[in-house]
């Protein structure tokens, strides 16, 4: 008869190779202690980098300097990344501006509900005896840099996560474990003078920090992601034009990043695409049950039905067609002043841009 498994007995190649068998694609383990990006952390909230992300400067911004804040009894944390890097091609080869642009990351199911299942999963095969916490996106934790630690890749000048061997398409999550494991190294920077996201980037949102390491940071304030998916406000009208059709999120500093090349493609089915570049003019006419019909079960949901009409009509601000008039012309007259504003001034680009 096999013999029970203690905490004790636990150890790091069964933990592995059950994270693997519950269906994680990248897997590594690092101490449950704070690490000294905490203070690099500081400073770029510190430079007004995250813009109006609150949940990131304000009481929750120190609970992230030490993960036993999250688990007092944690001596270990297992990272683990799925890859989301579904079948559909990327922006860069999606050449009709007719369709809205939604990051790839939410094409499919909310991967908070799909990673914490698959964490559930794992749970149960513990030993009894171990306290744990599952940690998907929402706990204060700097879940990149000890994805890092945990050496499962380095930190990109985009501010991505970078395996060497499957690039950046992944979500990442965390448990944190009550048991001492032995711990993964971080591996070396493999960006080396490569500048390709520095360069495409349409806002120029990676500016330097005027440090060595890092030597760029992302600026959330000039970022369409931050605009698209974060922000409530009205977007500033000097970075509108370079938003393109993109209505929810941005992929460019990804796609063109030699690492993910040849990055594996993704075959589990809740991350295929729902809803790929949907028209915009039937984005723009949904209306809020329908909004929620489509979305609620997708990361999209995040924007909220104002958010994502306001970021429809800079999509249409930026590429008018004549047919797309009487839609603006409604959302001109929104509850939201974010909604109404974009609305009017997409209404303006479309006199300037199509002929009487
Ligand atoms: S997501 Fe888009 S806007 Fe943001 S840094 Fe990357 S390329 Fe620039
Ligand atoms: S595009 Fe180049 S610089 Fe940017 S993250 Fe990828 S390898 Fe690094």
């Amino acid at each position: 008869m096999a013999e029970a498994l203690t905490s004790t007995s636990l150890t790091r190649e069964d933990l592995t190779r059950w994270a693997r068998e519950c269906g994680f694609d990248l897997v590594g383990i690092t101490a449950a202690l704070p690490l000294p990006q905490f203070e690099l952390f500081q400073q770029w909230v510190q430079r007004g980098r995250a813009a109006g992300m609150t949940y990131l400067t304000d009481h929750r911004m120190d609970a992230r300097r030490d993960p036993r804040h999250l688990l007092p009894s944690a001596q270990s944390i297992l990272m683990a990344g799925v890859l989301y890097n579904s079948r559909e091609p990327s922006i860069g080869t999606l050449d009709d501006l007719t369709r809205a642009w939604i990051s790839r990351y939410a094409w499919g199911a909310d991967y908070h509900d799909v990673l914490r299942a698959r964490f559930e999963q794992l749970a149960r095969r513990l030993p009894p005896g171990i306290a744990y916490r599952i940690c998907v996106d929402t706990a204060p934790l700097l879940e990149r840099d000890y994805a890092r630690a945990a050496g499962l890749g380095w930190i990109g000048k985009n501010t991505c996560l970078i395996n060497q061997g499957q690039g950046s398409w992944f979500f990442l999550g965390a448990m944190l474990l009550s048991v001492e494991l032995p711990t993964d190294a971080p591996p070396p920077d493999r960006c080396g003078s490569c500048t390709r996201c520095i360069d495409a980037c349409p806002t120029s949102a990676i500016v330097p920090t005027g440090q060595a390491t890092p030597a760029w940071e992302l600026h959330a304030g000039l970022c369409i992601s931050y605009h698209t998916i974060e922000s409530r406000e009205a977007t500033p009208e000097t970075l509108r034009a370079a938003f393109g059709t993109h209505v929810f999120g941005c992929d460019i500093c990804q796609d063109v990043c030699p690492w993910n090349r040849r990055a594996p493609r993704t075959a589990a089915e809740e991350f295929q695409p729902r809803t790929f570049a949907p028209p915009l003019e039937q984005m723009a006419a949904l209306t809020e049950e329908q909004f929620r019909a489509l979305f609620r079960q997708t990361p999209v949901w995040r924007a909220k039905y104002r958010g994502f009409l306001r970021n429809v009509c800079t999509a249409m601000g930026n590429a008018p067609r004549r047919e797309y008039l009487p839609v603006l012309e409604q959302l001109a007259q929104h509850a939201d002043p974010a909604v109404r504003e974009h609305a009017r001034w997409a209404l303006v680009e479309a006199a300037k841009a199509l002929p009487e």
